[in-house]
């Protein structure tokens, strides 16, 4: 084993490193420089935020009118809080999701609809309907939890 020490290196020649000027390339977008012009246009994260949750298009959108803020249910167990964010986004294992990416022969549901979606289980479904439908999913309810954990589909 060769131990390396002193000021040079096996790759510098034996030339000294320590006076060695490093040529590092200039930042073209200095950090501190971007600071300043997000303290000087009073940059606030969560009003672009709010700018651009406006401006989209996604599922279940009016489910969310302050996206700046937590949603409830994050210190659900896991399982639980995937399941109720698979409800709220409208993506999660359901036949027609399942069918759509060649997992299921049948995008049909059980009770006979042609299209199982996520809509379609928790709001229309004859056998798993939930009486309080989307928005109670997202609102966390005691009656949520209780439906989720007697789902017999594993969303
Ligand atoms: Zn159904």
């Amino acid at each position: 084993m060769m131990i390396i020490s002193g000021t040079h290196h096996p790759t510098s020649g034996g030339k000294s490193l320590r006076n060695k000027t490093i040529n590092k390339l200039k930042s073209r977008k200095p950090p501190g420089l971007t600071a300043k012009n997000l303290i000087n246009t009073q940059f606030c994260s969560g009003k672009l935020w709010n700018e651009e949750w406006t401006k989209s298009h996604v599922t279940n959108k009016d489910l969310i009118t302050r996206p700046d803020k937590n949603v409830d249910g994050m210190s659900l167990p896991r399982n639980q809080w995937t399941t109720i964010n698979r409800i709220r986004t409208g993506q999660g294992r359901c036949g027609s999701l399942l069918f759509k990416w060649s997992y299921k022969d049948s995008a049909a549901c059980d009770c006979g609809e042609v299209d199982q979606t996520m809509i379609h289980i928790v709001e229309s479904c004859p056998r798993r309907l939930f009486e309080q439908g989307t928005e109670g999913i997202h609102k966390v309810t005691k009656e949520a939890i209780e439906w989720l954990i007697e789902l017999d589909l594993d969303l």
